[in-house]
């Protein structure tokens, strides 16, 4: 149910996005809240670009903790908040609102939960190539955290060539490569890459086209790991297990930058069986 607009009684978290229709962060927040006693209370809060301005402003009114930020506005909030942290703001793209008296901060706690499942999984980044799928507000963070992980090689490979040159620019970074989806030079950076990571929106409904044409995912390396960000059974994983590749969905990244941004709000450690656990459920009863 859509959260009211007035200054609630409850500590209340918002998520400001649009269109909110699969979120599974309620679940996850709400049994949070749940196993530390925590009167508080996650709501969704579907924004359109025109009211994102308002919705960010009437964060300040008593009550609240801050919020999370999804598509399409990690990029755009960042210049309505009072200070955005450096990491946020290298990115360009803030997924977490904390508020701290009556300061707005940016943070960006996908860029920590991206990490999570590659370190718990020994990951070697400093020694991997990667192709990075998207250029929007995820693939931002992504970007900044395989570049600071020490990756050697980064290409990003987007449907729109001007939005990752945009990011590319503002990372500066000589290490990037960039591609416009359907160049003929992916299948070459394919074959050359360690880890291959969708931050497309492109996998959510069943018959999304894949962010990868089957004769491409075929030039990947025996040894490659495919990471997508949704969290679900996409037909990108479906055909890298086909192949025979390890893979990883997005469930523990949403996890961990809920943990992130919970630790952020509350000041406590998060409780992340109890998140993981309704993450899940909520995801296998969808
Ligand atoms: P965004 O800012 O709207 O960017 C969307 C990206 O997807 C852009 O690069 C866009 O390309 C590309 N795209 C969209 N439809 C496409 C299609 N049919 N074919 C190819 N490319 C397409 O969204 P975002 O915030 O970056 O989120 C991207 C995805 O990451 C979403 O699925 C989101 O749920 C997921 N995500 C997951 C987590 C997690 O915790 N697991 C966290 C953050 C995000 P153009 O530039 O050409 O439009």
């Amino acid at each position: 149910m859509p959260a009211s607009d007035a200054a609630p009684s409850r500590a209340q978290v918002r998520l400001l996005g649009y269109p909110l229709g699969h979120s599974l962060s309620p679940l996850m927040h709400g049994a949070a809240f749940a196993a530390l006693g925590i009167d508080a209370e996650y709501a969704l809060w579907e924004t359109p670009p025109a009211l994102l301005a308002e919705r960010v402003a009437a964060l300040r009114e008593p009550g609240y903790l801050g919020a999370n930020v999804t598509i399409p506005h990690k990029e755009q909030v960042v210049r309505l908040l009072d200070e955005v942290s450096p990491l946020a703001l290298r990115a360009g793209a803030v997924n977490t609102i904390v508020k701290r008296g009556a300061v707005l901060r940016g943070e960006n706690t996908d860029i920590g939960g991206f990490l999570w499942p590659l370190r718990a999984g020994g990951a070697v980044l400093d020694r991997w190539r990667v192709t990075l799928l998207g250029a929007g507000g995820a693939a931002r963070a992504v970007a900044v955290a395989l570049l600071d992980a020490g990756v050697p090689r980064l290409t990003i490979v987007n449907r729109t060539p001007a939005r990752a040159e945009a990011l590319a620019a503002a990372l500066d970074d000589e290490r990037i490569a960039i591609l416009p989806l359907g160049d003929a030079w992916v299948g070459g950076a394919l074959a050359q890459s360690d880890l291959v990571v969708n931050a497309t929106a492109a996998g959510w409904r069943a018959d999304d086209p894949p962010p990868l044409a089957p004769d491409l995912l075929e030039r990947l390396p025996d040894h490659a790991l495919v990471y997508d960000l949704t969290y679900r059974h996409t037909p990108l994983l479906r055909a890298a297990e086909a192949r025979g590749l390890a893979t990883i969905d997005g469930l523990p990244m949403l996890v961990e930058q809920g943990a992130l941004a919970f630790q952020f709000w509350t000041g406590r450690e998060a409780p992340r069986p109890a998140m993981w656990a309704a993450a899940q459920a909520g995801r296998d009863n969808r």
